[in-house]
């Protein structure tokens, strides 16, 4: 019998990309001298789509497959996505949630303490030989602050069960309340902003929330506040963030997201309140693994089942 034909958009990992091409016929687009030429002549062939929250599938890319039934995501995020018409298409699209929470969570924890203890910073400090000199200035402290967490969902519940251990009162703020939860609504994000030492931002990028973070946001979190956005870089005003931050308005920023990644805002890199990581939230092994099996295995359930285990 014929391995079912899927068109792969990016490159993954070496591992997932094998895998992949063991188990279906696949299409590297991004191996074709000319993708979009490719897409023009081919695209009706493929029913199947394997992507990532990175490469999305463009409403360009969607308009030379006519007969896409189905996309399988790696990732959480969906704003490369055009989401609406793949609903009027009917095109199937999952994604990887869940297993990706813990990691992400992580390292929202570990960025605020970084950013407030100034771990970074502080081990430059040393390897540039500056002990020798004299001693680090003191920093923030992290147990016991108030954490606001705008976008309570799946990573968000995360940081907030983390925070409890470190004895942290937390508010969030989303678009509606959630009565289950057992942490305070904030409606309004800027009193949220004004009532938080750390607010980290965990909610999906796209038109809906960019620049959600804006000027007035940061002028409420203070001078003493800090900002940690391990969601997407265009939920903050970038630009708003680098004047805060130069102007010792805001207090620190810990960040994982940029608006124009890898690009970062070279004006930051000289501040020691300041940490910037290159979009590794899920990045460890047993994570990275753990998302490509269930890209694996949504993919399989559709041709199997018509259905995917973790649909959007
Ligand atoms: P999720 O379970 O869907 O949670 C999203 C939360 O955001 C929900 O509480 C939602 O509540 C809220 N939200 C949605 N739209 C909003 C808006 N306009 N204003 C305020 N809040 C809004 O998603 P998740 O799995 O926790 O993932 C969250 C995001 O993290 C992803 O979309 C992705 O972009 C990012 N992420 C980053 C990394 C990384 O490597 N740094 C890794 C994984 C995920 P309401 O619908 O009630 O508003």
């Amino acid at each position: 019998m014929s391995k079912p034909q899927v068109l792969q958009i990016g490159a993954l990992s070496e591992r997932f990309n094998q895998a992949l091409a063991e188990r279906y016929e696949v299409s590297a687009l991004w191996q074709q001298a000319d993708p979009q030429q490719f897409l023009k002549e081919q695209g009706a062939a493929f029913e199947l789509v394997v992507s990532s929250a990175r490469f999305g599938c463009s409403a360009e890319q969607l308009a030379c497959l006519p007969n896409l039934r189905a996309i399988c995501s790696f990732g959480v995020g969906y704003d490369p996505y055009p989401l609406e018409l793949l609903r009027d298409r009917g095109i199937a699209i999952s994604t990887t949630p869940d297993v990706l929470n813990d990691c992400v969570a992580d390292l929202a924890m570990g960025l605020i303490i970084d950013t407030a203890r100034q771990l970074a910073a502080s081990d430059r400090f040393v390897r540039d030989g500056q002990w020798l000199t004299g001693n680090y200035p003191l920093t923030r402290k992290v147990s016991g602050k108030k954490l606001g967490i705008v976008g309570l969902g799946r990573i968000g519940q995360a940081i907030a069960q983390r925070a409890e251990g470190f004895a942290m009162p937390v508010r969030y703020h989303k678009r509606s309340e959630d009565l289950s939860s057992p942490y305070g609504y904030a409606a309004d994000l800027q009193e949220l902003a004004r009532w938080a030492d750390f607010l980290v931002v965990a909610c999906p990028g796209g038109a809906a929330t960019h620049h959600l973070i804006n000027a007035d946001v940061l002028a409420a979190l203070g001078a003493t506040g800090i900002l940690v956005n391990i969601a997407r870089g265009s939920v903050v005003d970038q630009a708003a963030l680098v004047t805060a931050l130069l102007d010792g308005a805001l207090g620190g920023a810990g960040l994982d997201v940029f608006e124009a990644e890898p690009a970062v805002p070279e004006a930051l890199f000289g501040l020691p309140n300041v940490v910037l990581l290159p979009h590794v939230g899920s990045g460890t092994h047993e994570t990275r693994l753990q998302m490509e099996e269930l890209v694996l295995a949504n993919l399989q359930a559709f041709i199997d089942k018509g259905e995917m285990l973790t649909p959007l």
